[in-house]
């Protein structure tokens, strides 16, 4: 016997009779004498209408009642779930973010759980009842709702599994795996058996939404087993293996042979901002950045071009579209102490990435990427490296193109 942990995301709860083939899979695991906590994310489609309403009713909203609006999604599927359980005969309950409760940090709309308070939640899931627990939510200090960011439900699910000590947390989805990129941009990516830690985190940093990113930092940091699968099972079946997420580690000791380049990532939610003829003067940097800090707001790629003439620079970055009037709205309330002349900015770009640990031992990496594109005059805007990955930015008409080809240069191309 086993204490698990199953996450469904949008699609696998979007309607009844999904809901209906997720119950059958959690019935499944159920019968064959596992404890299980269910946790689950709103029906597809359905947290971004309520984003939506939000903004009609006022575009500059209030993140405390966007949490209040956002965080019902997942309320209306895990009461589902838990009718749908018990109508097959499987004693289930939900237990909503407030109710155990999952403890936030106080940041409404991108809050870090705390904490989760689990002696009802283990004794419930000892006396045979199966825990459906809505993703994405949880209760600040203040007893206010908070949602955890856009496709926070991953995160809900391994900081539960941590929690209660759960022996795997599988994650179900659309697809049956993690792959070499998004397969439905490019037909022929791979699927991957294995994925570390360390390459999955940097994948969905750079855009891989298939795990939201600080589920798989949290995954690393506290030992939980993932795994990422299909829920789409035919009937009664039983699901198909998917990706499993582990350490370096146990890569080392399966001695399998490692890629140069693991995967490839794309991102159209960042906005790119230039702040032309800025004093090229030490200091002055830190003018531009500092507002957008201490707003909470992450700047990504940062390039600042070479020197004009008369001691003036231009300085392009990059930051979440999301969060683009409000940078530039702090940019322009700090016009004199920065001293630019002014501020353009460009929505239609894309990050595109790729990510492999290999690049430690290699070189060349980036000027096949820089080659690839260059063959297909895709121009790029921008550049940034970490260790195990180079990103660059483009024209988001180009993304689909770029990613292709990338795909095809490193060989990651199925058969
Ligand atoms: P869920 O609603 O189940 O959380 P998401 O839409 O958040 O599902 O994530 C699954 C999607 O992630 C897939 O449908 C796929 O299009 C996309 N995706 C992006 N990159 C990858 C990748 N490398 N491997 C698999 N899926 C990916
Ligand atoms: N429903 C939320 C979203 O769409 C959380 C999730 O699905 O993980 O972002
Ligand atoms: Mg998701």
């Amino acid at each position: 016997m086993a204490r698990i942990v199953m996450k469904f995301g949008g699609t696998s709860m979007a309607g009844t009779e999904r809901i209906r083939t997720v119950a059958r899979l959690v019935a499944r695991e159920a019968a064959a004498g596992n404890e299980v906590a269910v946790v689950v994310s709103a029906m597809a489609g359905e947290t971004d209408r309520l984003v939506n309403f939000c903004r009609e009713a006022n575009p500059r909203y209030d993140p405390a009642e966007y949490d209040v609006v956002v965080a019902a999604g997942e309320q209306i599927t895990s009461g589902l779930l838990a009718l749908t359980l018990q109508a097959m005969g499987v004693p289930a309950r939900s237990w909503l973010g407030w109710q155990l409760p999952i403890q936030t940090e106080e940041a409404h709309s991108r809050a870090r759980i705390h904490k989760i308070e689990t002696d009802a939640l283990r004794a419930s899931m000892a006396a045979g009842h199966v825990a459906v627990i809505p993703g994405f939510q949880g209760l600040m200090e203040d007893g206010r709702v908070a949602t955890l960011g856009r496709g926070g439900s991953d995160t809900s699910a391994v900081a539960v599994a941590a929690a209660i000590g759960a022996d795997r947390c599988d994650i179900y989805t659309d697809v049956d795996g993690v792959y070499t990129t998004d397969p439905r941009i490019v037909s022929r990516a791979r699927k991957l058996d294995y994925v570390t830690y360390e390459e999955m985190l940097e994948l969905a940093s750079v855009g891989a939404k298939v795990l939201q990113t600080r589920s798989v930092g949290l995954a690393m940091k506290s030992g939980v087993r993932v795994q990422v699968l299909s829920s789409f099972v035919e009937g009664d079946g039983a699901p198909k293996k998917g990706t499993m997420i582990i350490s370096d580690k146990e890569i080392e000791e399966m001695k399998m042979e490692r890629q140069l380049i693991t995967g490839i990532a794309h991102d159209k939610n960042e906005a790119k901002i230039i702040v032309t003829r800025v004093p090229d003067r030490p200091g002055a940097v830190a003018t531009i950045f500092t507002p957008l800090a201490d707003a909470g707001i992450n700047v990504d790629m940062i390039i600042q071009n070479v020197g004009r003439d008369k001691g003036e620079t231009d300085v392009t970055f990059t930051v979440p579209q999301a969060d683009l009037l409000r940078s530039i709205d702090l940019l322009e309330a700090n016009k004199d102490k920065i001293g630019f002349n002014r501020i353009i900015s460009d929505e239609k770009v894309a990050k595109v990435s790729v990510v492999g640990v290999g690049m430690k031992s290699h070189a060349g990496v980036a000027s096949t990427m820089f080659s690839a594109l260059a063959e297909r005059a895709i121009n790029i805007q921008a550049i940034s490296t970490s260790e195990i990955k180079v990103s660059v930015l483009i024209d988001s008409d180009e993304t689909e193109l770029a990613v292709r080809i990338l795909h095809t240069a490193y060989g990651l191309d199925a058969e």
